[in-house]
């Protein structure tokens, strides 16, 4: 229901959770973030926003990881547990991915990926998303692993029917958040030394108010000095730049 995501130089942790809380409006069962920070760092649960807070205070050590992702789910497939919370990861634990909307060819990709051996962990549409896009890094092309993320989103992308706005982060490509959308909203943010990803600009308009709406079907790489968008297949495209200037 709410999506967050930020690369920079700041620790991301809490400029994600800020941005969630900045999203609770919309309503929420549960809640989850991912944190890049040389491994990659999830946590989530059901509930709400303070639960995942009390969770993440359990853990030894706060990640201080400078790339993130959040996530504020309203199920719509599988019930609202800390398990179908997002983010998920794939099976191998390389990538993490939020999202909202609902995938409605799931049940063909998921029974295709059980056919394959992967075993999932959730009953969520989404986690087909992040098993679909490990199996594309293995083959993805590109000269950065920013690229190779974004290459492999489109890939995934052109898989997937319904509606969707999904985020992924990648252990091997520290830095770089990728998003993509679908009949979903996404917006960017542009900082200075820093971007930000969210579903709506209230998650980060306390840092900017530069924003770029993404086009439907659109791919976007942010990272702390790089903003690029991309068509589902690949080719240059441009979002719709505007400057946010209501108080929220
Ligand atoms: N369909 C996904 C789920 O049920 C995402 C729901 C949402 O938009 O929060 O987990």
């Amino acid at each position: 229901c709410g999506i967050v995501g930020y690369a920079g130089a700041r620790p991301a942790l809490n400029i994600v959770l800020d941005g969630l809380r900045r999203l609770e409006y919309r309503g929420y069962d549960s809640a989850g973030v991912a944190i890049v920070d040389g491994g990659l760092f999830t946590a989530k649960r059901a509930g709400k926003l303070a639960n995942l807070e009390k969770a993440l205070q359990d853990e030894a050590g706060l990640s201080a990881g400078t790339t993130g992702i959040g996530h504020t789910r309203w199920a719509t497939h599988g019930g609202p547990t800390d398990r179908n919370a997002h983010p998920h990861r794939s099976a191998d634990g390389r990538v993490a991915v939020i999202h909202n909307g609902i995938i409605e060819n799931f049940a063909k990709l998921r029974a295709e990926l059980e056919a394959s051996g992967i075993e999932f962990a959730s009953d969520t549409d989404t986690e087909c998303a992040a098993h679909l896009l490990a199996i594309e890094l293995q083959t993805a092309v590109g000269d950065t692993p920013g690229a190779r993320l974004a290459e492999a989103m489109r890939a995934v992308c052109r898989r997937l029917e319904g509606a969707f706005t999904l985020l992924a982060v990648d252990v091997q490509a520290p830095g770089v958040v990728v998003g993509a959308r679908r009949n979903s909203p996404l917006v960017v943010g542009r900082g200075t030394g820093e971007n930000y990803l969210a579903s709506d600009v209230s998650a980060f308009i306390e840092h900017t108010r530069e924003a770029v709406e993404l086009g439907q079907d659109q791919v976007v790489l942010i990272s702390a000095d790089d903003i690029v968008i991309t068509d589902f297949h690949g080719a240059a495209a441009e979002g719709r730049p505007f400057h946010i200037d209501w108080d929220a």
